[in-house]
């Protein structure tokens, strides 16, 4: 593996989360809850507590308010690992810690008293709900409403595909306070206890172990001292937060290519047909070449993100290029280590067969592909194609 390592702490910092996530982490989600459904929440709770232990989540929140406030660039190492460990474990960390960093840059005291603890020690989950069935790249057009009453608004709606739903102790929401497309969508923080959300888990293609859900709001009273942010904020401090989170799923997908290639040099050094290791025939190794450098380039790509992200410039174009760049090069990449495993890779023996259905997810949340090209098209040209 091509790492470059800023300096010692970090490669140790990084190689020593690798060796735990390995001996003990790797094998709950390569057998026992490979395709096993939801994984109960005291178990998703207990492992989501060991991530914390490295770092994960406090580390993306300020000291001001209990973090760590670890570099950006050594937090997307860390969480590069737990990606090329388990991808239902990286979606887990991924929206605990946007939730997190959400509350950290927008939340009234009570709300941060309330919940920061607990999620930065990886007790609390939160979840972060913008999509909806007939909204999905197009967040400007959400329909779910807030109405002011007095004190409180008033939410209703339908949220779609909503990561840690089933998990979540709290939900940061999305919703429109007036009808202005930019300026008439606000964040609420709703507690699953006291503002009781209805949750219906969601079937996927894989990664079912952790929840994606559908969630119901039927006039629901919130206190208006429950909004993150000013009203009408939503829609910017949400762009202002993909930055970021689009670096960490372009990690997911490095993560996920990553490991395909070492189960196909594994895999590639131990069958043999013609006589020969494949490794051994020019078109597996070229493949493999191929496969290699696609993996290097999603990681320049994403630790650049990452370091700009860190030095406080401007980095919207190279997030999106890393998000499509690694995704699409996930499903790529997996799809040829499956190729390389032949009738085997296409069983549950070997772990390429769910690397390869895991891959195919990345590419959606958090603006599809196509939504990254639009950005980079109207960053490089000044002209919006949307
Ligand atoms: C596993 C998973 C987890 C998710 N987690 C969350 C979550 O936690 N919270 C949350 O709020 N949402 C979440 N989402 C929702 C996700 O953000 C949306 O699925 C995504 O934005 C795409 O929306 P859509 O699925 O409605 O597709 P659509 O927007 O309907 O797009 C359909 C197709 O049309 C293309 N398209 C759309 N607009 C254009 C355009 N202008 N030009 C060219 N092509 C276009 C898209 O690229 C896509 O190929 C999650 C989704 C998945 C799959």
């Amino acid at each position: 593996m091509s790492h470059v390592f800023r300096t010692p702490e970090q490669k140790e910092a990084v190689e020593s989360f690798r060796r735990f996530l390995s001996d003990k982490v790797d094998p709950i989600f390569r057998h026992e809850y490979r395709d096993n459904g939801l994984m109960p929440k005291e178990k998703m709770r207990e492992l989501n507590q060991q991530m914390t232990e490295f770092g994960l989540i406090a580390g993306a929140v300020s000291e001001a308010n209990g973090g760590l406030g670890i570099d950006f660039l050594t937090l997307t190492m860390l969480f590069e690992e737990v990606c090329a460990c388990a991808t239902d474990m990286s979606t887990v960390v991924l929206i605990n810690t946007f939730a997190a960093k959400m509350l950290d840059l927008l939340a009234p005291v009570h709300i941060k008293d309330r919940y920061l603890p607990g999620l930065l020690s990886g007790e609390l989950f939160g979840c972060m709900a913008f999509s909806e069935p007939d909204v999905g790249s197009n967040v400007m057009e959400i329909k779910a409403r807030a109405r002011r009453d007095g004190d409180d608004y008033i939410l209703s709606g339908e949220k779609c595909w909503i990561s840690n739903g089933s998990f979540s102790d709290f939900m940061i929401v999305a919703a429109r306070t007036s009808d202005d497309p930019r300026k008439g969508l606000s964040h609420f923080v709703l507690d699953r206890k006291e503002h009781p959300y209805e949750v219906k888990e969601i079937h996927k293609i894989a990664s079912n172990s952790q929840s994606t859900a559908q969630i119901f709001m039927d006039d629901i009273r919130v206190p208006a001292t429950n909004m993150l942010g000013k009203e009408g904020d939503a829609l910017r401090n949400t762009l202002a937060i993909f930055e970021r989170s689009r670096v960490f799923v372009a990690a997911q997908g490095l993560g996920l290519a990553r490991r395909a290639l070492e189960e196909a040099v594994g895999y590639a050094k131990e069958r043999k047909q013609h006589g020969k290791v494949i490794a051994g025939h020019q078109l597996i190794s070229a493949m493999l070449a191929e496969m290699a450098t696609n993996v290097d380039a999603s990681r320049l790509l994403t630790y650049r993100a990452a370091e700009m992200i860190e030095a406080g410039i401007p980095a919207e174009m190279e997030a999106a290029m890393a998000k499509y760049f690694a995704c699409e090069a996930a499903v790529t990449i997996t799809r040829q280590a499956v190729q390389i495993h032949g009738g085997n890779g296409l069983t549950k023996d070997f772990l390429v067969e769910r690397l390869a259905r895991e891959a195919i997810i990345v590419p959606i949340p958090e603006g599809t592909t196509q939504i990254q090209q639009l950005i980079i098209g109207r960053a490089l040209t000044g002209v919006n194609a949307f």
